[in-house]
């Protein structure tokens, strides 16, 4: 039995978040939410005649998401025409990079879940319009021009990827790079980040490539992750029945869990590309892209390295630290602040994550500075309140942004530490009852756990643990 390989590349089409458009001053606005063709101009609707001119802030988040993926800038690159008519494009054509795009030759380190690590190469990051949006109702067609004109990011990666899994890796930590460097919200379902996989199969071991199809219309990374498996299921029966896969797009259908035949997919010369002859070719200043490089934040990967390394954290734990940037800066700021990092990370994954949760608050809308959590983990770590009562205190601190110290006094929730203080509450306990007394003195130690018992409630919970056990096991063994 002919056993197949998969061979996927992924094309990922990112809208840059910024305040205008490519070629003119109209707004960039939600896709959603605003009312149709209320941001739009000659320019992006495609009158004759308009020129457009290019948006600089595109360009250099372009740069940074292209610095971020290792590529090779080319501080000389040009726009191209691609043509093609269809009812979104009112030009006719799109204004994109061709045979000289902004980045190549770049890398995407992933990680699976089961701990193995990949370097994808890239093979161009290109810089170009969007293009309008239809929606298909039983009255017809209706056209949006607000996204015509957005710029758009196309990141094309290399043929490297061989499962669902690795696509939905790779993705996955495209989306979170995008999202530190602050040049797209990574939201699949408002369309923002649109995520193409180029499949095909081929006999294992065969060096051709087989015949590609391109998904389109994934709205969620579970939707790639499902299309992908589906495709390649689909191209290796087509080829085990001695069939042909047909190049085509095609579409998925979240319902059925399948995709669909869309359309045939166009050729590069179908396009007819050539220098866009309405814009000057790109002359990017190196020193333009120095800064811009040295501007770069700490990237996820590095940072979930240095995590482990450094702060000798699990591998889960630094990929939750450094999933989003605001939650890895705030991190580090309480690292920074003389919190020691592995009680730290505890406190914000296992509380602090929680009370995010339940507010759908982010770290920095959040009232609790990273300071803050510091100075409460030193009341735990001195024993002057109990690691549930610092729960507590963290969660008041969270709602009203008032510190440690104020919540702890207020409350009452602070241990009783005090030998005297403890040992008078000690010895009420063992009065009021002889029997137990009697009992553990016989031989029964067990009884250790009931006393703390009986003392955490005399002390209404404040009694310090540690303390509160040494002292009971001396009282205890005193009237032996
Ligand atoms: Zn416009």
């Amino acid at each position: 039995m002919t056993t197949y390989e998969a061979v996927i590349g992924l094309e990922i089409h990112a809208e840059l978040m910024t305040a205008s458009k490519m070629f003119c001053g109209c707004r960039v606005v939600d896709s959603v939410t605003a009312p149709p063709n209320s941001a739009v101009c000659p320019v992006c609707l495609g009158m004759p005649g308009m020129l457009p001119v290019i948006n600089e802030r595109a360009l250099a988040f372009a740069v940074r998401v292209a610095l971020a993926l290792n590529c090779t800038i080319q501080p000389h690159n040009v726009f191209a025409r691609k043509s093609y008519f269809y009812p979104d494009l009112p030009k006719g054509y799109q204004i994109s990079q061709y045979e000289l795009p902004l980045g190549r030759n770049g890398w995407l380190d992933i990680t699976l879940d089961s701990g193995k690590k990949k370097r994808v190469a890239i093979r161009r990051v290109h810089l170009e319009e969007d293009t309008g949006k239809l929606t298909h109702t039983t009255g017809g067609t209706l056209v949006d021009y607000n996204r015509s004109g957005v710029p758009l990011l196309e990141i094309v990666s290399e043929p490297q990827l061989d499962s669902a899994e690795e696509v939905y890796a790779y993705a996955v930590s495209l989306r979170q790079i995008l999202r530190y460097l602050g040049v797209n919200s990574g939201d699949l379902e408002k369309g923002v980040l649109r995520i193409e996989p180029n499949i095909s199969v081929r006999p294992a071991g065969e060096k051709a490539l087989g015949t590609r199809t391109e998904v389109k219309n994934l709205n969620s990374f579970r939707a790639l992750a499902a299309a992908t498996a589906f495709e390649l299921e689909r191209q290796a029966a087509i080829l085990a029945a001695g069939g042909e896969v047909v190049q085509e797009t095609r579409g998925w259908q979240e319902d059925r869990r399948e995709t669909f035949s869309q359309r045939s997919k166009e050729e590069a010369e179908d396009y007819r590309y050539f220098p866009e002859p309405d814009l000057p070719p790109l002359q990017l200043d190196e020193a333009w892209i120095a800064a811009l490089r040295a501007d770069l934040p700490e990237l996820p990967g590095t940072r979930r390295a240095r995590y482990q390394a450094q702060f000798g954290l699990s591998a889960y734990d630094a990929a939750q630290l450094s999933e989003e940037r605001s939650v890895a800066e705030w991190f580090d700021a309480a690292v920074a602040a003389g919190g020691e990092p592995k009680t730290v990370a505890n406190w914000v994954i296992n509380t602090l994550f929680a009370l995010l949760n339940e507010t759908g608050q982010t770290l920095d809308e959040a009232a609790l500075s990273p300071d803050g959590l510091v100075a409460l983990l030193r009341l735990v770590e001195d024993g002057t309140i109990s690691h549930s009562a610092g729960r507590e205190v963290l969660a008041a601190m969270f709602a009203t942004g008032r510190s440690a110290e104020e919540i702890v006094a207020e409350k009452g929730l602070a241990q009783i530490s005090d030998e005297d203080a403890l040992l008078g509450a000690i010895r009420d306990v063992l009065a009021s009852n002889p029997d137990a007394v009697a009992a553990y003195r016989g031989g029964k130690e067990g009884l250790l756990g009931w006393f703390v018992g009986q003392l955490m409630q005399a002390t209404r919970g404040k009694a310090n643990p540690q303390l509160a056990n040494r002292l009971l096991r001396e009282e205890l063994a005193k009237g032996e």
